[in-house]
Formats: C-alpha cells, sequence, structure tokens
C-alpha cells in the first residue's frame, strides 16, 4: 500500500470489520507543502457508516462480555503496536499534514498513552451502594452506551482520534470514526494497526469521506449512542442539530480563542519560549494561546524579544524538519492572510512576519501582531495558523475582564511569581484549562474541555468514563 520512495501511499479504503474495504467512490490527499497528491482513498458515504455500524454493533455485544481486564490488556497491546509502528506512523501524518517530523513523532508517542491510560482503568469503571432504607440494597452499574460516533479533524488526526476512541472502548462501547478528508490517512493506520494486535474486528471502524454526506450520515444515525466531535464551533452546531433528531448525546470539543496573561513578575525567559510554542504545528491547535495580554511594565522587551525570536524561526516542509510548516490548504493560508491584511487596515502593527514566505506549498510565515482593539476580528474570531496578538494592560481586574470577553473558553495561560495572584486568576478566567507559567501542559490524565462555545463535555482523564457510560440504578427488595 505504500511507497515511500515516490512519495505515494496508495489506495486506502474504509476500514471496517478489521480489513480495508475495495473503495467505489474516491477522492484525493495532497501534500499541503507541494500540492502533489500522495493517496486516494474511499468516500466512504452513507453505505460506508453503514457496514460500519453494522460491525460495530455486533463487536459491541461481544466487547462487554470480556473480562474487563482482558479488555484493558488488549487495549495496552494496542499502546505498544503503536509504539512499535511510531516512525511509520508519524512520516505518515507528516505527510497528510506537512507538519515538522519531530512533532508528529510527538502526537504519535502521546498518542499511544491514551490506551495505556484507559487500558488500566477498564476494570475500575465502579458504581456504588446508595442507603435508601433497611430492606432495600440500591446499587448503579456504569454501562457502556453502545456505538459511539466519532468525527475528527485534520489537525492532530492521531492524538485527537485516540483521545475520544481510547475511553470509549474502554468502557465498553465500539467506534465508528470518521477522520476529515484532509487527514485521513493516519487514522485509517492506526485502526488497521491496533486490530491487528488484537482489538477483536469490528471494534473499531474508520469511514472516511467529507462531511455533508459521509459526516452527517454517522451524526445523524439512529443506531449511533453517542456523537463525539472534534472540530470547528460552526460545524459543532450543525452536528449538533443533526444528532437531536435521534436525541443522541453529543461530546464537544470546538474552537478557541485562548488568552495569555504576562505579569511583570512573571519570567520573560519562559513567557518568550511559551509564546513561540504558539506556532508549533504551525498555529493548527484549538487550544493555541493566541491572545496574550502583557503587562506594560514589561510589554516593549517582551514585544521586542518575542518579534526578534518570530523572526528567526525557519519554516518549510515538514520531512525536513523545521520550525513551521505549512498551513493544512490553500485557502486556511489565504484565509490567515486576509485575517492579517483586515488587522493591518485597522492600524495593527506587523512585529514580526505578515507574509506568504514561499510561492509554492501553502505556508505563511509566523506573525506577531500589536495595536488592534480587543473587538478587532482578529481578537474575535479564531485564525487557524502560526499567528498572534500582542495587547498592553495595567490592572488585574482590567485584564481579567479582556481575557474573559469572547465567545470561547477552552484554555489560559497565566505567567506571575505571585502565587495568589495565579490561584486568583485561575479561579477567574472562564476556560476548562488554566495553565501557570508554563504553556501548554497536557495529559491524558488531565479533564480537557470548554467553557462556553469551545465545547460540551469533558475529554480525557477519568471524567471521560461518565461520558463513555450510561448509569443504571438497581434497586432490589431485601424482604420481600
Ligand atoms: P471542521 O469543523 O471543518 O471539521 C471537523 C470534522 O467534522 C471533519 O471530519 C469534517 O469532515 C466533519 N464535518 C464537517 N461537516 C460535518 C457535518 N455536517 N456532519 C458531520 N461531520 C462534519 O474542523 P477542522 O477544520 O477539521 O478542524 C479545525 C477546527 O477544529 C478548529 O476550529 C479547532 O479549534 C477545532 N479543534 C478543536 C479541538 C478541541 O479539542 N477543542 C481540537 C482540535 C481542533
Amino acid at each position: 500500500m505504500t511507497d515511500h520512495a515516490s512519495g505515494s501511499f496508495g489506495e486506502f479504503g474504509c476500514y471496517i470489520d478489521g480489513a480495508y474495504r475495495e473503495p467505489t467512490e474516491t477522492f484525493a490527499v495532497s501534500d499541503p507543502a507541494t500540492g502533489d497528491d500522495i493517496a486516494t482513498v474511499a468516500e466512504g458515504g452513507a453505505d460506508g457508516i453503514d457496514a460500519a455500524l453494522d460491525a460495530a454493533e455486533a463487536a459491541q455485544r461481544e466487547w462487554t462480555s470480556i473480562d474487563p481486564s482482558e479488555r484493558g490488556r488488549i487495549l495496552k497491546d494496542a499502546a505498544d503496536a503503536l509504539r512499535d509502528h511510531a516512525e511509520e506512523l508519524a512520516q505518515l501524518e507528516t505527510a497528510e499534514t506537512g507538519r515538522p517530523i519531530s512533532q508528529s513523532r510527538l502526537f504519535v508517542t502521546n498518542a499511544a498513552k491514551y490506551f495505556d491510560y484507559y487500558g488500566g482503568l477498564t476494570d475500575k469503571v465502579e458504581g456504588e451502594t446508595i442507603p435508601v432504607g433497611e430492606g432495600y440494597l440500591d446499587y448503579t452499574r456504569l454501562e457502556p452506551l453502545g456505538v459511539t460516533g466519532q468525527i475528527v479533524p485534520w489537525n492532530v488526526p492521531s492524538l485527537l482520534s485516540l483521545r475520544g476512541i481510547a475511553p470509549a472502548l474502554a468502557c465498553g462501547n465500539a467506534v465508528v470514526a470518521k477522520p476529515s478528508p484532509e487527514a485521513p490517512l493516519t487514522v485509517l493506520e492506526m485502526n488497521r494497526i491496533v486490530t491487528e494486535a488484537g482489538l477483536p474486528a469490528g471494534l473499531w471502524n474508520s469511514v472516511p469521506g467529507d462531511g455533508a454526506n459521509t459526516g452527517a450520515a454517522l451524526t445523524g444515525a439512529d443506531r449511533v449512542d453517542k456523537v463525539v466531535f472534534t472540530g470547528s464551533t460552526e460545524t459543532a452546531k450543525q452536528v449538533m442539530k443533526d444528532a437531536a433528531d435521534t436525541l443522541t448525546p453529543v461530546g464537544m470539543e470546538t474552537g478557541g480563542k485562548s488568552p495569555g496573561i504576562v505579569f511583570p513578575d512573571a519570567n520573560l525567559d519562559h513567557v518568550v519560549e511559551d509564546a513561540l510554542k504558539v506556532f508549533f504545528n504551525a498555529g493548527q491547535t484549538c487550544f493555541a494561546t493566541t491572545r496574550i495580554f502583557v503587562h506594560e511594565a514589561v510589554y516593549d522587551e517582551v514585544a521586542e524579544r518575542i518579534a526578534d525570536e518570530t523572526a528567526a524561526l525557519s519554516v518549510g516542509p515538514g520531512s525536513d524538519d523545521p520550525d513551521v510548516g505549512p498551513l493544512i490548504s490553500e485557502a486556511a493560508r489565504d484565509s490567515v492572510a486576509a485575517s492579517v491584511d483586515d488587522a493591518v487596515e485597522r492600524g495593527g502593527r506587523v512585529l514580526a512576519g505578515g507574509e506568504i514566505p514561499r510561492e509554492t506549498g501553502n505556508f505563511y510565515a509566523p506573525t506577531v501582531i500589536d495595536g488592534v482593539a480587543d473587538d478587532a476580528p482578529i481578537s474575535r474570531e479564531e485564525v487557524f495558523g502560526p499567528l498572534f496578538t500582542l495587547y498592553g494592560f495595567s490592572d488585574e481586574a482590567e485584564v481579567v475582564r479582556r481575557a474573559n470577553d469572547t465567545k470561547y473558553g477552552l484554555y489560559a495561560t497565566v505567567w506571575t511569581a505571585d502565587v495568589s495572584r495565579a490561584h486568583r486568576v485561575a479561579h477567574r478566567l472562564e476556560a476548562g484549562t488554566v495553565t501557570v507559567n508554563e504553556y501548554p501542559v497536557t495529559a491524558p490524565q488531565a479533564p480537557f474541555g470548554g467553557y462556553k462555545e469551545s465545547g460540551i463535555g469533558r475529554e480525557k482523564g477519568l471524567q471521560a468514563v461518565e461520558e463513555y457510560t450510561q448509569t443504571k440504578n438497581v434497586v432490589v427488595s431485601i424482604d420481600r
């Protein structure tokens, strides 16, 4: 299937019931660095989703009857198998996303950890006994939902798919995943590798295709017991409407416009180092700290240092392992360019970047802008690219209000040496995650999700068990 030498990965069908199926309709996947086609992939459509749901329903009935600790062992084997294939998966994800290869290696390794973590949880999904009075035994069971439909974005297919798939399987569910048409290859190959390593066939199936047909066929299907969506806030609203027809519960991990706040007592070396991490994955990260508020006492120094270091970053194809790779598509690059042009027309200053650095490929230079108003489009809208804006501030209460003045609430970061202020501000920020003195910090053990329009529910950590189980209450009358 894969011919790395020619840069072509061949043809991929839907992965259903433990095997690739011969595709009928197909679409091309291209390399964002060159625009060249690198693979042909099945457009699964409603028929693909139907076949995957058949396989998932049958496999799920068997899965729940397997000893939970045995289920855990299978998931841990899946983690080992992904690690054994880490390099080929990283190469694949770099080919389809354009991301620097060292970043893909990190993502793939971190993705495998979801199977480690949730593999250890399968035999600890416990109910409780409830005191309702003499003569009764009242207890709860946390039962699986059934089949979960998981809609995956293109920005980090490996990690973002397993973030939902691993806990779903650990709690006794089956999965039909719909990878994004821009980057479906890593999800398909992880599905094959994990199944060949021992996950029962049909328990996880992947049906690539577009959103309007294949995606909607999954999210609107009566046989799906939960829709787990990761993607843009706009698409999430459509998915929720489609799922409402069958009263299917949804978990939503959507967009962000995360604030960072730099107080004057912060370690500025750390601030500059962390700010540059916004350019990781070419800034195509849901929780990227794209609005950085810097206290006026240190503003000029921080802005100058960030601008200088940003201008020194290398840009190029992911296979060359630069600091910043291309954006996913030409349209994405043009949208970033339009946001920058609009900001400049409104009086914004380009401190670094602000240009398309190469003729071919979807590249945009890492960019830092200041001098824009809090209500300018660039301050309000998620610009999914290598770009962030700086703002000055003088007062703690004022900056908290400005940081919270957004429809999003996914992530926030505070840099300060004052421990009281760190906690006070962390408690007041409206975000699902607040980090102090480091950006970013993530782990499978810690819950993740959005306030406001950044999402519904939580992925990761023990909290995911609530998302992938339903509670049954059993009451036994002892004396009758
Ligand atoms: P997108 O919303 O365009 O697409 C996401 C997925 O939804 C894709 O698989 C797409 O094919 C599918 N889809 C589109 N229309 C659909 C429909 N009507 N029914 C069912 N499925 C449909 O998002 P994207 O461009 O792939 O990803 C970038 C976005 O994802 C950004 O907004 C980013 O912030 C967000 N994101 C959020 C998180 C998080 O954890 N909160 C993580 C990564 C990305």
